[in-house]
């Protein structure tokens, strides 16, 4: 009796991934097609279920006896790979779906990509397999792999195998993934499965990510994105999966969010802002910049466990790479350890009697292997030490290799702690680097990269640490109120009126102004108190009211009627004849820190919650961070430590510190504002007055859509 490969399958990807049968429809005789590559892939790296080809003009292909059509293979296949020309695509997949196939690999090209028929081809062909139950990778895809010893399926066209490890690899682009895979093998990155999934007709990277959660030969998730289909279900899954597996992104192409015609400051400011960027922040994902990147960070991921903190040991040979590394590790927020006296103690037999022993260590260039080996362990027992970075640069006659068996001995003795290893060797890498990876010890060539590297590590475990966060119920919330104030909305931007009415449904706290439409009205709201105030021009055609004298701050009870008519001679002195309804009159709030709080609507991302520095200069200085609504009160905490000027919020001489606590509550009450609320397309408080207690809105406006 056979045996299984594989286990039975319970995912519908099982099929994909973990086939016990595959058909290669399309396979070919000639050696230089996509076809031909495929089939002689699953059979020289060793698949361990049965292939079949189908090939409807040869009776064999690769010494394998072939089949006509699908419909002729004697036994259950689980997944074909579709490597037919365009137009037979349709067919073969009903014919796939007929005959019990329950997974498509669809490599063939001229769907969605080429625009046009080839729409409507995919739409087709997407619905074919809905109908047939089939799941899909691709079309325009390069395949599938995966290593697991009882699969050791290799079903792209890629020439290479990668090794065996952890790290499972979703790529947007095919090439790219091709390339990647080439170069695992050289940082010594063991690829568990790989996925390369063209124009995601059907399966998305999403999809792939909740795969993977469950799959325990996974550790380690390796992104190429080009673009995300469904934010906001990337955002919800990969900060659930990202907890128990890191996830590494290169996101390539054009990350602003879509440029619009902006009419708040927060719409200006999201159309250069990096929306991809506010999402994998938010979800915890590690972004690369580069494959390079991604290599350096999944080297270290698929290494040894994550550091205890940001304090890292330097060890060196050389002045020059010790300082660079120093340097690197600041630049990173990592710091220098500072070692622990029993450790300088047990380093100085190792020293010149006049040298000094501190983080980072240099042993000048006559250490040898045995010295490199007893600083690192010593380094490594240290409890102040989280982590290490040994350097070597080879000077003569002490070998590379040498130095690195040193390094993997001293790191045996601290499994529990990071060794990132530099080797500035003039040949690179080659010495030495095979014995470093056999250990799970990253290399690399630049301190540099094994700072970024490190820090990336500290990011993840310091994101994990964090518990994992719901968006908040919120009190004092009038739903209804707030549809009714938008329904009966005149125009499709809302006045500062309007607005603070909408605002106050939802709990945040106003300055309530009240509308004076001549200087008498506005001398009989100065009768009974005599506190200063702020008078603001209302006009349907003016944006921003400061810009053409429309404000006056500090007028005196005693003063409204004259600002009256000043505030209406400024405004018609810069604009012309424009429709002014009158001045505000509003209470004066003083002793604030003018902060930014806005929301403006992404076609592809939703609602986007902008938090920064306010006030006028906010074009200006543009200090402000964007994250996904709906909120948790750790995305609010993050926003305002995120932005560059977070010091100011603390209180900056002798200015009390702002009631933060009073903001992440402005800032969740907007987030829960825009969820509820769809119509609302654009929304700027400007000012919002952080007080040392509690947070007032003296300026908003919002624009709706319906
Ligand atoms: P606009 O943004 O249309 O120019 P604002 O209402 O934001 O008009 O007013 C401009 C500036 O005036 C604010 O940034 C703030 O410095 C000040 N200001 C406005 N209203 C008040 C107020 N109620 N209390 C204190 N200062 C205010
Ligand atoms: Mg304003």
């Amino acid at each position: 009796m056979t045996k299984n490969p594989s286990p039975p399958m319970q995912h519908s990807l099982d099929p994909i991934m973990r086939p016990r049968a595959i058909a290669v429809v399309g396979a070919s005789r000639s050696p230089n097609t996509i076809g031909h590559q495929i089939l002689s892939n699953l059979i020289r790296h060793g698949y361990q279920g049965a292939v079949y080809p189908v090939n409807p003009g040869a009776t064999s292909v690769s010494s394998i006896r072939s089949y006509a059509s699908i419909a002729e293979i004697p036994d259950q296949v689980d997944l074909a790979i579709v490597v037919v020309p365009k137009q037979h695509a349709l067919a073969v997949a009903e014919q796939c779906g007929a005959a019990g196939v329950r997974g498509l690999v669809v490599i063939t090209a001229g769907f969605r990509e080429i625009g046009g028929e080839g729409v409507a081809r995919e739409a087709e062909l997407l619905a074919v397999a809905r109908r047939h139950g089939m799941r899909m990778i691709g079309p325009n895809c390069m395949g599938v792999l995966n290593t697991a010893p009882e699969l050791s399926m290799n079903a792209t066209f890629a020439p290479q195998m990668p090794p065996h490890g952890r790290a499972a690899f979703v790529s947007q682009s095919g090439a790219l993934g091709a390339s990647v895979l080439d170069y695992a093998r050289e940082f010594g990155i063991g690829i568990s499965q790989f996925v390369s999934v063209g124009n995601k007709a059907d399966v998305s990277g999403n999809d792939l990510l909740e795969y993977w959660e469950h799959d325990d030969g996974v550790g380690l998730i390796l992104m190429y994105v080009e673009n995300f289909g469904n934010p906001q279900r990337f955002l919800q899954i990969a900060s659930r999966v990202g907890r128990s597996k890191p996830i590494i992104v290169v996101k390539s192409g054009d990350s602003a969010a879509g440029a619009r015609a902006a009419s708040s400051h927060t719409g200006a400011l999201a159309a250069n802002n990096d929306a991809v960027g506010a999402l994998l922040a938010q979800a915890g994902v590690m972004r690369a910049g580069s494959i390079e990147e991604l290599f350096d960070m999944a080297m270290a991921f698929t290494s040894r466990p994550l550091p205890r903190s940001r304090a890292t040991a330097v060890l060196t040979n050389a002045g020059g790479p010790g300082i660079l590394a120093a340097d690197a590790l600041a630049a990173h927020g990592l710091e220098l350890a500072e070692l622990a006296p029993e450790t300088i103690d047990r380093l100085r037999p190792l020293f010149p009697e006049e040298a000094s022993i501190r983080n980072p260590l240099d042993m000048i260039a006559s250490a040898d292997s045995a010295k490199y080996r007893a600083a690192l362990e010593i380094l490594l027992s240290d409890p102040n030490v989280a982590s290490a970075v040994p350097i070597f640069v080879p000077p003569l006659g002490i070998r590379q290799q040498d130095v690195a068996e040193a390094i993997v001995a001293a790191a045996e003795s601290a499994p529990e702690k990071p060794v990132l290893s530099v080797l500035m060797g003039r040949d690179g890498l080659p010495q030495g680097r095979a014995e470093l990876h056999r250990a799970n010890i990253p290399a690399y060539v630049f301190p540099e990269s094994a700072a970024r590297a490190l820090a990336a590590l500290c990011r993840y475990a310091e994101h994990r640490a964090l518990p994992s966060q719901t968006p908040p119920t919120l009190d004092r919330i009038d739903v209804d109120g707030a549809r009714a104030i938008i329904a009966a909305a005149h125009s499709t931007k809302l006045g500062e009126i309007e607005c603070f009415d909408l605002l106050e449904r939802y709990g945040l706290a106003v300055a309530r102004p009240v509308l004076a439409r001549s200087a008498d009205e506005a001398r009989a709201l100065a009768n009974g108190d005599d506190g200063t105030v702020v008078m603001k021009v209302v006009s349907p055609d003016v944006v921003h009211k400061s810009d053409i004298g429309g404000v006056m701050v500090g007028v005196r009870r005693a003063d409204t009627a004259a600002a009256y008519t000043s505030i209406v001679d400024s405004v018609r002195g810069a604009l012309g004849d424009v429709a002014i309804d009158g001045v505000l009159v509003q209470p004066m709030v003083s002793g604030g820190t003018e902060l930014i709080i806005g929301m403006v609507r992404d076609p592809s991302f939703g609602p986007l919650v902008m938090f920064g520095l306010g006030g006028l200069l906010v074009e200006a200085l543009a200090d402000v961070v964007f994250r996904l609504a709906p909120l948790t009160r750790g995305d609010a905490e993050a926003m305002l430590d995120g932005i560059r000027g977070a010091r100011v919020l603390g209180g900056l001489r002798g200015r009390p510190p702002v009631d933060r606590e009073a903001v992440i509550d402005v800032l969740l009450r907007v987030s829960q504002l825009a969820v509820d609320h769809p119509e609302i397309a654009e929304l700027d408080i400007n000012p919002l007055m952080a007080m040392p207690v509690g947070a007032i809105a003296v300026d908003a406006r919002a624009s709706i859509v319906r």
